[in-house]
């Protein structure tokens, strides 16, 4: 039995109020005056995604893009035509704010920080995750705009890219990938030739998403005579239309037919003569568009979290409404495992990907720690592929929550688990993003750089009865700064080997940490939650132990606490986590 109406209230929650641990990170992050302006979004949002753009997703998905290569006339147009319901989707999340409020004056003169549009993003991507990606286009272009475009290019790009009314909107692109490489990028052969003063790209993108839409593309190509490899790239925006409305010279080829994210248009496309201008250093190209790349590491990792918990909700609105051996699902003390399992996860993963948030806010205001640009240089790769790959587990795990169900397209986890295959793919796989951590341990010694930080956060002031976590964290950051040293006494190839295991212990420590400063404040607050989420989340990670064995003892009597938000004193979860304190190494 499956009761339609729980499962039907429950899903349609909003998803900011299904999300308590989200909304103390927002208030934590954003501090008085942002959380005051960006409340009432938050709700809006939250409301919006889990009802009618919820809606619109699953119609936008059923009804792909399609590729109009010419007029009636037969002349070639190279437009691509989304569903009306993702243009409505669309016009309504940019309106609420997913991009513009970072590049416009909203508050006292000063433009949201990057914690604002991305907690309205992680709202909205739980609704519907390919739109996501032109909203990271859209954001990156205007951030290279801001950053390194001229006065013209502002003035005449960066207030469309950012503007708050979708009907003068222009979506951004990013083109890199050619079919000589998407990793290897430096082995680009679209060129860039300067003649009659202006510039002009030639060449194929293999892998182009939003062609077709976007009217603010952002390419590498290569000027004539520049060296072979990335240095050797030029940064272009390429503009839909040319300044007289002809359209520029670009060919659409083919959309792509994915896997997943199936509502926003991929194309092959080539540029034919397309007018194009340099953004920036036209030398400087690569290390231009490497910013934004890092930009859209981040976006990927928000994308992420919200595919977990969208999954989540999903999961648990199915295991309370569905009835089976003459019980609730919800009861069976297996399932309240792993939704305490997968709840921990999704929120230690939310802290981290929004830590990197936070230190790209300081890092961007000019007020920051001699650390944090080191910091947000070693983190981003490391957050990006860990939370891809627990994005694809948790969808591959809901799908399985809701039986066979879960296998029928009708329902939420299908589509969420084609589009999660997508996060460890794009923007670097993971043995890139592995080797973009060693390059920055080698020319900016990011490693020292993250221990110390670890190291300073935990001789912060704690409540007494979470000291022994404390203890045992410190123990596991010396034995990873011993690592450190051991890793750079291999040899370069041993390294690559061997760098995995090394950030996948970075990321649980700093996760921990985290968790760790979340508990304290809960203790403050009288509650014990955080630190059932924080003795959860050690006894998995932080000893030799499944999450099977983890939760064996009285850990799984902290479901009502970890899931639902029940209320429960530091005495309460003190004695909960007696057995997870005693496995603990000290
Ligand atoms: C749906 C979708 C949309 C996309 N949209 C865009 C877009 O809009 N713009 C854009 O520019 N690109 C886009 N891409 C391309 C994407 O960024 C690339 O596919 C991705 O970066 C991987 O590059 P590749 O396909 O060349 O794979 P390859 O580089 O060929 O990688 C193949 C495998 O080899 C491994 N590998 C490669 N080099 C090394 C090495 N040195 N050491 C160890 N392992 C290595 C990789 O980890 C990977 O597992 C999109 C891709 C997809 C799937």
């Amino acid at each position: 039995m499956l009761d339609h109406a729980a499962y039907t209230e429950a899903t349609r929650r909003s998803y900011f109020h299904q999300d308590p641990a989200f909304q103390a990170l927002m208030r934590q992050t954003l501090g008085p005056a942002w959380h005051a302006w960006a409340a009432e979004r938050l709700e809006s949002v939250g409301a919006l995604a889990s009802t009618r753009w919820a809606d619109l997703a699953v119609v936008a998905n059923e009804q792909p893009p399609r590729l109009r290569t010419h007029d009636r006339w037969g002349d070639r147009i190279d437009r691509v035509e989304v569903h009306p319901a993702y243009e409505q989707l669309a016009k309504e999340a940019y309106e609420a704010g997913v991009v513009w409020p970072r590049f416009n004056p909203v508050l006292d003169g000063r433009q949201a920080p990057w914690s604002v549009v991305f907690g309205l993003g992680y709202l909205m991507a739980q609704a519907e995750q390919g739109f996501f990606c032109p909203v990271c286009l859209t954001a990156g272009t205007a951030w290279l705009l801001e950053r390194f475009g001229d006065d013209r290019l502002k003035a005449e790009y960066l207030t469309r890219v950012a503007s708050p009314n979708y009907d003068e909107l222009y979506e951004g692109a990013m083109f890199l990938t050619e079919r000589t490489g998407g990793s290897d990028v430096g082995a680009a052969t679209t060129e860039a030739r300067f003649e009659n003063g202006q510039w002009t790209l030639w060449g194929d993108k293999w892998f182009a998403s939003n062609g077709g839409r976007a009217r603010a593309m952002m390419v590498l190509a290569r000027p004539q005579g520049a060296p072979a490899g990335t240095r050797g790239l030029g940064l272009f925006l390429v503009p839909r239309e040319r300044p007289d409305g002809s359209p520029n010279a670009i060919r659409i080829h083919r959309l792509k037919d994915k896997l997943g994210t199936r509502s926003m248009p991929s194309t092959e496309l080539s540029f034919e003569g397309a007018l194009a201008y340099p953004v920036g250093d036209v030398a400087k190209g690569f290390s231009h568009m490497a910013e934004m790349l890092n930009l859209s590491r981040i976006y990927n990792a928000v994308a992420s979290v919200a595919n977990m918990r969208r999954m989540i909700n999903e999961a648990l609105a199915f295991a309370g409404a569905r009835t089976a051996f003459g019980a609730r699902v919800e009861d069976y003390p297996m399932v309240r495992a792993q939704l305490i399992e997968r709840t921990v996860e999704q929120e230690a993963d939310l802290r981290l990907v929004f830590e990197a948030i936070r230190l790209l806010d300081r890092v961007e205001s000019g007020e920051h720690a001699p650390r944090d640009p080191l910091l947000t240089r070693v983190l981003t790769p490391m957050v990006k592929y860990h939370t891809a790959r627990e994005a694809v587990d948790t969808a591959s795990w809901a799908a399985e929550a809701f039986g066979g169900i879960g296998y029928i397209e009708e329902w939420a986890p299908p589509r969420f688990l084609r589009d999660a295959q997508v996060l460890p793919i794009w923007e670097g796989t993971t043995n890139i993003l592995l080797m973009d951590v060693l390059r920055g341990f080698a020319k900016e010694n990011t490693g020292p750089a993250l221990l110390g930080e670890l190291g300073a956060r935990l001789a912060a002031e704690l409540p007494a009865g979470l000291a022994p976590w404390r203890t045992a964290l410190a123990t596991q950051v010396a034995d990873l700064e011993r690592h450190l040293l051991a890793l750079a006494n291999l040899s370069e190839a041993d390294r690559t080997v061997h760098i995995k295991s090394w950030c996948d212990r970075a990321v649980r420590l700093y996760q921990a940490v985290l968790l760790l400063e979340s508990a304290a404040r809960d203790w403050e607050a009288g509650s014990g939650r955080g630190a059932l989420v924080l003795g959860a989340f050690m006894r998995r990670h932080l000893t030799p132990t499944t999450w099977r064995e983890a939760l064996g003892g009285t850990l799984v009597e902290a479901y009502g606490a970890i899931v639902e938000h029940a209320p429960v004193t530091p005495t309460e979860a003190v004695a909960q986590l007696r057995e997870a304190l005693a496995a603990m190494p000290q």
